[in-house]
Order: C-alpha cells, then sequence, then structure tokens
C-alpha cells in the first residue's frame, strides 16, 4: 500500500510481530505510528486504538516487550 511507502524510510529497522500482519518501526521517528493489526497508519501522538480497526496500538517500548518476551499478548489478540 503506498502509505507504508510514505511511513517507511530506506534503511529503516523493522520488527513483525508473530501472528500480525504488518511490521512497525523499530525506532520511531516522525509523528506516525502504524497498527500492526491491519497496517493503517496513524498519528502518534492520539493514538491509543486504532481508528480503522479499533486494534489497540501499544507504544514501542510494549512493543518491544512483546517481543523480548516480558510482556505477553492477551489471546483475544492473537
Ligand atoms: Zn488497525
Amino acid at each position: 500500500m503506498k502509505k507504508h511507502f510514505d511511513y517507511f524510510n530506506e534503511g529503516d529497522e523493522i520488527f513483525k510481530l508473530s501472528g500480525f500482519d504488518y511490521p512497525e518501526r523499530k525506532i520511531s521517528s516522525g509523528n506516525k505510528r502504524i497498527c500492526i493489526i491491519c497496517g493503517n497508519v496513524l498519528p502518534a501522538d492520539i493514538s491509543t486504538s486504532c481508528s480503522s480497526c479499533g486494534g489497540p496500538v501499544p507504544d514501542l517500548a510494549t512493543l518491544k516487550g512483546v517481543i523480548e518476551g516480558k510482556i505477553v499478548i492477551p489471546d483475544g489478540l492473537k
């Protein structure tokens, strides 16, 4: 999708959580976030849930905790 070409920059380090369709940047830059559930691009400052699918948009620290196994995703989101 074109919006993803606008969101990701060449050289961005990204990660992808298993069970989710869309990757996210490892290091946040700019003022946007991506919904890893539906891929919607959201304003980072106001978004705690996705305006498109209603899914939660956790902050990067939380996502990194999930990747490192410190935080477990509730079954309802898998
Ligand atoms: Zn979404």
